[in-house]
């Protein structure tokens, strides 16, 4: 059920100003700036770098307190005491990446500060902008490095070694990133915060579709990884008779028919894709005599998972006879859902800005999935033209974007109203 937001936090959302949100955007679009009208703007470059010292320059210039932590997570605070109510995003993409996918959060949530000096609100709670170090994982592999360590999820510690693809260890990475900002607060790892609201592109074309400015975010699929290893017997593509082939391609061609009939859903929540697949040995006349193949299975409900992930290795097997095959899981995440507080906050935010509004769970991953498990997390979307996003062409329009900051801040400013 959506809240209703009291007439300051609404005031605060209406003081929200598009174009000084777009120009801000504008501004950071230049930094990383490609030719085809993307950025590159990897975790922890000197792109990253100037990035972050332009945030901390405009923070500067409206006196809030700027502080990092040892994962190089950055902390823009306006007023109040106690525990903050965290709002922001990330701010690497990928290298060949958008204009909006991450630095919009972190913006919506730097206006949501300004938007609040200008209603001149004062709030119980602190509001604290976060940017969270390497969400997108393209420089060092496994992204959410930042909020996974603040959450606990993972120390900080098992990523430091993590190599980037340049070369350089994540450790130096780190350190080179915290100490080009000298004369800002240092602080730990952690910490208890009130709440976490989340803005972020959709990257999907559900709320284009629909004409809906908002969504109120659901939930964020878990997901489970696999490689298949399908063993079968080389042989003459001419001479080797039909019968008694062991064919590692037909087998693996079996087993995906079989699991795709596993993975049926009328709904259309399940998400199952075979994205990468090996042949050996790769050769035209040749019956191969091994394939190895990809799974990425996603759903929201982890019940749903774990029974049909169950079911993979026996499928597989029965599948690839008489090839003999083997099913590893490379990897596994838990969805997370938001807690109703939260979706009925945002949801009520946007009918109370008179903005439509709808529920969606996410597709993709976000830092708000692994702060959800320290803090009680929510996540705005606003659309992005054709759900195209990871790409130089992402666009969401001045008005969406302004749109999805007034919900956050109205939000942020009924979460740090109350107390
Ligand atoms: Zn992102």
């Amino acid at each position: 059920m959506s809240s209703t937001l009291c007439e300051n936090a609404i005031a605060v959302g209406r003081a929200v100003q598009e174009d000084r949100l777009w120009s801000n955007l504008m501004e950071m679009a230049k930094i990383g700036a490609r030719d085809d009208g993307g950025v590159n703007r990897q975790a922890l470059s000197l792109e990253d770098r100037e990035a972050r010292a332009l945030l901390i320059s405009w923070a500067r210039e409206r006196g809030y307190a700027v502080a990092v932590d040892p994962a190089a997570n950055l902390f823009i605070r306006r007023g109040g005491d106690g525990d903050p109510v965290l709002i922001g995003s990330h701010m690497d993409s990928q290298p060949a990446g958008g204009r909006f996918d991450g630095i919009y959060g972190v913006l919506a949530a730097f206006e949501t500060l300004v938007a609040m000096d200008d209603a001149n609100i004062s709030t119980q709670r602190p509001v604290e902008l976060v940017a969270w170090t390497n969400e997108e994982g393209g420089r060092f592999a496994a992204g959410c490095t930042g909020s996974i360590s603040w959450a606990g999820v993972k120390s900080l510690d098992s990523f430091l070694d993590v190599v980037g693809a340049d070369g350089v260890t994540m450790r130096d990475a780190l350190e080179e990133t915290i100490d080009a900002t000298p004369d800002i607060d240092r602080r730990t790892l952690g910490g208890a915060a009130h709440a976490y609201v989340e803005p972020h592109i959709e990257q999907g074309p559900v709320l284009e579709a629909r004409g809906l400015q908002i969504a109120a975010v659901t939930s964020i699929q878990g997901l489970r990884w696999y490689r298949v290893e399908v063993t079968g017997e080389a042989g003459h593509a001419g001479t080797s008779p039909m019968e008694g082939r062991k064919d590692a391609i037909q087998g693996a061609l079996r087993a995906i028919v079989a699991l795709n009939e596993l993975m049926l859903d009328p709904t259309d929540t399940v998400r199952f894709t075979v994205g990468r697949m090996e042949i050996e040995p790769n050769s035209p006349n040749t019956i191969p005599s091994k394939v190895s193949f990809t799974i990425d299975f996603r759903h929201p409900d982890e019940a749903v998972l774990e029974e049909r992930a169950g079911q993979i290795a026996k499928i597989v097997a029965a599948a690839t006879t008489p090839c003999s095959a083997t099913v590893t899981q490379t990897s596994a995440s838990k969805p997370g859902v938001f807690p109703e507080h939260l979706v009925g906050l945002i949801e009520g935010a946007a009918q109370g800005l008179d903005l439509g509004v709808m529920r969606l769970p996410s597709g993709a991953f976000h830092d708000a999935l692994f702060v959800s498990q320290a803090c009680p997390s929510g996540m705005i979307f606003i659309p992005c033209v054709k759900g195209i996003s990871h790409h130089p062409s992402e666009y969401s329009s001045p008005e969406d974007c302004a749109a999805g900051a007034r919900v956050l801040a109205a939000c942020a400013a009924q979460l740090a109203l109350e107390g």
